[in-house]
Formats: C-alpha cells, sequence, structure tokens
C-alpha cells in the first residue's frame, strides 16, 4: 500500500487535508467505516497497542506496527496517558496518524484537535450492540428512550419502534445511527477547521465529560511548538477555564512581555471594552477626547487579555470576544493581575495610573503588589465622570512624559512581535487602517482580517538579509499558490499563517504560510505559501 497526505488547511494541529491510498482519494479527519470500507485490511496494526511503549518498550518494539504510511496510536489507558501518546506521535512526524478502537461522537471534536487524521467507528459499533444510542453531546441505553432525538436515515425509518426490535436487527440499527452520529461530527470538524473555530468548539464540547476536560487540560501543558499559528482569522471566545490556557493565548502573553519597550516611564491603566479595537470604542473615544494621553503608554486590562495599546491591533487582542458581566473570580484577578505586573515590570515604568473600577481596580491593586509599584487610583465612580477625568487630568499633569508617535510604535512593537525586527518610517491613514512609509515606498500595513502586519517589498528584502521567515523555493515563476513540493528549504520558526518571505534566484516575495516551516520541508505534498506580491530579482 502506498498513502500520501496533501495539506489543504491547517487549524492548530488539526488539518483538513487529502490522502491518497492505493489510488484513491479521501478527504481528512475522515472515519473508517467498518461496516462498510475494506481499505484497513491494508494498514499494519501491529500486535501491540502503543501503550504497551510505556510498560515494556523492548516487547513494543518487536510487536508494533510497522506500517510505512501511518502512525498507529492504540490507546487504552488514562486521560492523560492518552494525551501524552497521541501528542507524541502527532509531533513526532507529518504523516497521518489513526487512532483504532478509541473515537466516539463524543471525543471525535477533541482527538482531531490533538492531531488525529483518522478515526474510525469500532466503539460506536460495539456500543451499538450493547444498547447504546449516541448522540454528539451525550449517551443513553435505549431502552430508557421516549423518543429520539435523532433524524438519520435509521431513526427515520424506525422512530421509537427502534427500542422494540430484538437481536442482530437491534445492535446494527444501533450501530448504523451511532456511525451516522459519528459521520456527521467528522464532516462538522471539517467544517470547524476550514473556519479555523475548533479551539473555541473543543472548550465548549469537553465540558460534557470530566474526561474530556482533563485531556484538554492536560493537553495544554504540552508545548505544542510551530503547530500554533500566532495570528487567525477567528474570534477567540474565551468562556471556560481551559480558554486562559490556550497555548495562543499563552504565546501571547510570553511574547507581548518579551518585546515590550514602551517609551514612557508613565503607564496609564483602562478597562477594554466590547468594541476592538478598544480605541474606537465608545468609552475610549470619550475619553481620549477629554484627556490628553500624549507622552504617557497606556495598558488596557480585561480577562483574560492585557494589552499595551501599542500591541491593541494584534491577534488576539484585536480578535477576541468574551462574556461581560462585571463580575471577577478571585482566579481571574490572580491571573489578570499577573500578566499586567509582567508588562509594568518589563516596561520599568515609574508612575502607575488606575483609572478603573470594580474588578479592574483589584486587578490593579494586586498586579502593582506583585511589581512592586504604587499606583494612583483616579476613578470615583463611572471612568466618564467629571470628577474622575479631573482626578485622571491631575495625576497625568504630575508624571512624566516623553515625547513619541503612538501610530509608529504600533508598528515598531508589531514588527518586534511578529518579525522579531524594528521596522521605522512614517504611518499614515485613518486608524486602523494604518500604513507605513519610508522613502516614498509602501513599507508595511495593518492587515485587521488577521491582527498581523502585512509587508511589502522593501521590507522583505530586510527580512531576506536579516535571514528571518524565509523560504528558500525552486526555479519557477511562484503564482498564486507554492505547493511543499516547490520548497527547497525554510526557517524553522515559520507557523501557518505567518507573513513570510519566499525566494530562488529569480524570484522574491511575500505570502502567507500555510504551513509551518518544518512542515514545508518534510511533507512532499500540500498547500505551503498563498502568494501575495513579488518582483523579479535585477
Ligand atoms: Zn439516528
Amino acid at each position: 500500500m502506498k498513502a500520501e497526505i496533501a495539506l489543504e488547511k491547517r487549524d492548530g494541529l488539526a488539518r483538513l487535508a487529502e490522502i491518497e491510498i492505493d489510488g484513491k482519494s479521501y478527504r481528512t479527519p475522515m472515519m473508517i467505516d467498518f461496516l462498510r470500507d475494506k481499505f484497513p485490511n491494508s494498514i499494519d496494526f501491529g500486535y501491540a497497542p502503543y501503550a504497551l511503549k510505556n510498560i515494556d518498550e523492548l516487547r513494543y518494539n518487536i510487536l508494533k506496527s510497522k506500517d510505512e504510511n501511518f502512525l498507529i496510536g492504540t490507546v487504552c489507558c488514562t486521560p492523560r496517558d492518552v494525551v501524552n501518546q497521541l501528542l507524541e506521535l502527532r509531533l513526532s512526524s507529518f504523516k497521518p496518524l489513526y487512532a483504532p478502537a478509541l473515537a466516539t461522537p463524543l471525543n471525535t471534536p477533541l482527538l482531531v484537535y490533538l492531531g488525529v487524521d483518522v478515526v474510525d467507528n469500532i466503539l460506536p459499533i460495539i456500543r451499538g450492540y450493547q444498547g447504546i444510542y449516541m448522540l454528539p453531546d451525550s449517551e443513553f441505553n435505549i431502552d430508557t428512550l421516549k423518543e429520539l432525538p435523532c433524524s438519520c436515515s435509521v431513526c427515520s425509518e424506525y422512530g421509537i419502534k427502534l427500542k422494540k426490535l430484538e437481536g442482530e436487527e437491534k445492535g446494527l440499527a444501533l450501530a448504523r445511527h451511532n456511525t451516522a452520529v459519528m459521520e456527521s461530527q467528522v464532516r462538522l470538524v471539517r467544517e470547524l477547521i476550514r473556519h479555523e473555530e475548533l479551539r473555541n468548539y473543543v472548550e465548549a464540547r469537553v465540558k460534557t465529560k470530566p474526561d474530556l476536560t482533563a485531556m484538554l487540560r492536560f493537553a495544554d501543558k504540552h508545548d505544542l511548538g510551530t503547530a500554533i499559528p500566532r495570528f487567525r482569522r477567528s474570534m477567540m471566545k474565551p468562556t471556560t477555564q481551559e480558554s486562559f490556557s490556550r497555548p495562543e493565548l499563552t504565546y501571547f502573553f510570553k511574547k507581548s512581555a518579551e518585546i515590550y519597550r514602551p517609551k514612557s516611564r508613565t503607564a496609564v491603566i483602562l478597562p477594554c471594552s466590547a468594541k476592538k479595537p478598544y480605541m474606537l470604542s465608545r468609552t475610549h473615544r470619550m475619553l481620549r477626547r477629554r484627556v490628553s494621553f500624549k507622552g504617557v503608554c497606556e495598558i488596557i486590562a480585561s480577562s483574560p487579555l492585557v494589552s499595551p495599546r501599542e500591541l491593541e491591533l494584534c491577534y488576539p487582542v484585536m480578535n477576541y470576544d468574551v462574556p461581560v458581566t462585571g463580575q471577577w473570580g478571585k482566579e481571574e484577578v490572580e491571573y489578570v493581575a499577573e500578566r499586567l505586573a509582567a508588562l509594568l515590570i518589563k516596561g520599568e515604568f515609574e508612575a502607575v495610573i488606575a483609572h478603573v473600577k470594580g474588578g479592574y481596580a483589584k486587578v490593579v491593586e494586586r498586579a502593582v503588589e506583585i511589581a512592586g509599584l504604587e499606583a494612583v487610583f483616579t476613578c470615583e465612580d463611572d471612568i466618564l465622570s467629571s470628577s474622575s477625568i479631573e482626578r485622571l487630568k491631575r495625576a497625568l499633569d504630575d508624571s512624566p512624559k516623553e515625547g513619541f508617535d503612538l501610530y509608529l510604535e504600533i508598528f515598531v512593537h508589531m514588527s518586534r512581535y511578529q518579525f522579531g525586527v524594528d521596522i521605522n518610517g512614517r504611518p499614515r491613514g485613518r486608524y486602523p487602517n494604518l500604513e507605513l512609509c519610508s522613502e516614498g515606498e509602501r513599507v508595511a500595513r495593518i492587515d485587521m482580517r488577521y491582527g498581523m502586519l502585512d509587508i511589502y517589498l522593501p521590507f522583505a528584502r530586510k527580512l531576506l538579509e536579516e535571514r528571518r521567515y524565509w523560504i528558500e523555493i525552486a526555479d519557477f515563476e511562484p503564482k498564486g499558490t507554492i505547493f511543499a513540493a516547490g520548497v527547497i528549504d525554510a526557517d524553522e520558526n515559520i507557523r501557518p499563517n505567518d507573513v513570510v518571505v519566499f525566494y530562488n534566484s529569480e524570484f522574491y516575495g511575500v505570502g502567507i504560510a500555510g504551513m509551518s516551516g518544518k512542515e514545508m520541508i518534510e511533507v512532499k505534498k500540500g498547500f505551503a505559501v498563498d502568494v501575495r506580491r513579488k518582483e523579479r530579482i535585477d
């Protein structure tokens, strides 16, 4: 057997791909239907499950699957082991990962999130014969049901009479219903990957079972490396405790504190707004109309995000939506305060003005305590009331100020965050649709869709000189899409959705990566770069 995988779209470890097995093409994530398909005959399952590796590595190496094409992740252990083993396999290679006899409609979104490409209906069949009626978010003993909450062909055909069936007929009917539910879950997951929405969905779905919640928490303790994008088109919707440990969020906090170099010694802490970017919200606009923030730095606090004004156009600050209730839990206050303290320490601030109230004020109190600073609280009642504004103005008058251009600092911080290099030029345009120009040429612009910088050829040349986010391609004229087959070498720091620069002996240009740099080098097929602009080398 020969199997090859061609990536179409990544969403973290999950991927939408086309897999060719013995000349026949399938779309992954996929479910092998053991009631129908034959192709697993050609997969070498080995004699021992992957779980044996931790118990007896010597025997495992003799008995394991020797399959050339698939990683086979058989699992029969605790939630922690399932996660560790699947991730160990997933991060070891880009080959398709098949998890035999593990998937149910309930856990399929999570398994795919962990990088499983192929699942099967072995459990749905077994459970069917045991009289279990499976649904996307629950399971019932069929005999306890008064009606059937499903309209698959089996349920439509039998209706509630399904439970009156007997023996083989009943088992098979339930197996077919369970399979139909699984199949619709797999289709849903594929659609979620296309929309980059899998994590939002998984966080909601793992709540249906403590085991699944535990698995997601264990997964978040792993470093998933460059598969996790830094920029996304989709909204981040932090609604659960697990949202706080999202890899994207962890990356943002680490990186933003690392690259933060504020121009002023004074920090003003402001509350977030539902509208993004914050600066265009009603509250921030009214505040800025009455008070000048010239010469001081602003930090905006929310739950769970804390961001300098300089990064408010960056993902995920630009692209998140939280339930606003005004109530802060104790853990939430501590979580946000720690991140705010990290910025205050990194920024070496001397004066901290907190124009916040309620839960936000608790966050600032705790943050300055951690940072060993003191804050002036200027909010008496409403943040827009005359007395609050007067106090804020007085505090600002008494604080050190520095001359700088906020829009330029936005470009500088975003460039450091995204490429690790400084950028210079003259900002122009209407906020937030800004661009940066230098010597009459466009250098960069804010890409509001992804919350990142889009760059032009002058800056592409700089990145090529500094060997950052580069991709060496074979000698052809790049048009539209560059496939992995055309990539010779690439920067291993590249993540999916990153802005990259590609070159060969004749052309260079700018594009958006569809996969990580490591993946581009290792795989032979699939969508590697979406070309945005290019130029012939003189
Ligand atoms: Zn059904």
